[in-house]
């Protein structure tokens, strides 16, 4: 077995001399060569282009996924939402929907000015809702990162589950909507607090 040298004998990893060497004497350390994190063979990523757009650079070997691309929707989006997970800013939804909701307690105790009554009222209401959204927002990101897949289709199975309870029983449809709000909501108070923070 060992005489024989099969083609894909040649495409194994070279010896360490052969690598530190063209790595010192043509590209001056940086690295024109990578491991493979599967094969673990020295390649050169190949780039796959979907309408020439990249997408991703796989291994030619193994054909190993290397490297991911951000579409430029992504890039976009992703300059206006937190991929941090914290429930820092779930506590602070929280803070606020309770500080509102003290204060309709106290107006309509007569403590403080009545008038507050309805506006705290809803902004109560505002807050413990975009909480709520926020909660369901860092579960389903931290289930997606524990299980390592695109929290994308933990999104687009929830949407669905939503549409099809909300068309199963009238009664969900009203705390659907609002749920749905409350996300478009938290993700503008998200966005702008991270924008606020970077600049
Ligand atoms: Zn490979």
């Amino acid at each position: 077995m060992s005489s024989q040298s099969s083609l894909s004998d040649r495409f194994k990893r070279p010896s360490q001399s052969i690598q530190t060497r063209s790595n010192h004497s043509m590209f001056n350390g940086h690295h024109a060569t990578v491991d493979c994190p599967e094969c673990h063979r020295i390649m050169v990523p190949r780039v796959i282009t979907y309408y020439g757009q990249p997408t991703k650079s796989i291994c030619p070997f193994c054909g190993a996924t290397f490297a991911k691309y951000p579409s430029g929707l992504e890039r976009l989006l992703a300059r206006f939402q937190t991929r941090v997970l914290t429930f820092a800013i779930f506590k602070g939804f929280v803070l606020v929907a309770i500080l509102f909701g003290l204060t309709f307690l106290g107006s309509s105790n007569g403590i403080l000015p009545e008038s507050l009554s309805e506006f705290s009222l809803f902004m109560t209401v505002v807050f413990t809702a975009v909480a709520l959204a926020e909660f369901i927002f860092q579960c389903v990101e931290k289930m997606a990162t524990r299980f390592s897949h695109e929290s994308n289709y933990y999104w687009a199975l929830l949407v669905l589950v939503a549409w099809a309870s909300a068309s199963l029983n009238r009664d969900l449809t009203l705390p659907i909507i609002i749920l749905s709000f409350a996300m478009i909501l938290r993700g503008i108070l998200v966005g702008l607090a991270q924008v606020i923070r970077k600049n």
